[in-house]
């Protein structure tokens, strides 16, 4: 006979919330609530939608532990906000294995993601020359998409005298 176990098996924890439990940060509800709505979403959000997502799972937690949440996952370099376009407010996104990339159309606003950057020789030397410890980098190129490269050149944004 086999017995049950006397409590249920804790609940699912992502690699990040098992990082964050190894840091020595208690998984509060609200912190792997927070985390949760990040990881379904893919990482690209404002903490106005964060917050509207998180009080549709759990309205218990509020907007003051979303955003004291959203703070400690900065700090940790689990997040990093970023400006894309001419918004003002900043769309969160996650940084898998402590980065994340983009290449932004300068016509279109398209984002592409890639994964690869070859930055850890970078990270090592500015490690060695600055005496800093690096935990993360986000990095963005501007330029055309595939798109816009075959469009006719914008005659009003070209200065033509
Ligand atoms: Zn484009
Ligand atoms: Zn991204
Ligand atoms: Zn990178």
């Amino acid at each position: 006979m086999t017995q049950h176990p006397a409590h249920p098996a804790p609940p699912f924890l992502s690699a990040r919330a098992q990082r964050l439990r190894q840091q020595g940060y208690k998984l509060t509800h609200a912190r792997l609530t927070v985390l949760r709505v990040l990881e379904q979403c893919g990482g690209h959000i404002t903490s106005a939608e964060l917050v509207d997502r998180v009080s549709h799972i759990d309205e218990s937690v509020g907007r003051a532990s979303v955003f004291r949440a959203l703070d400690l996952f900065t700090r940790l370099s689990l997040v990093r906000p970023t400006y894309i376009g001419t918004s003002s407010t900043p769309t969160y996104v996650l940084l898998p294995d402590g980065h994340h990339h983009h290449i932004i159309c300068t016509r279109c606003s398209k984002v592409i993601e890639f994964e690869d950057c070859g930055l850890a020789p970078l990270k090592k030397n500015l490690e060695e020359r600055l005496h800093v410890q690096l935990s993360g980098h986000l990095l963005e190129f501007y330029g055309l998409c595939p798109e816009c490269m075959r469009l006719p050149v914008d005659d009003a944004s070209v200065a033509d005298d």
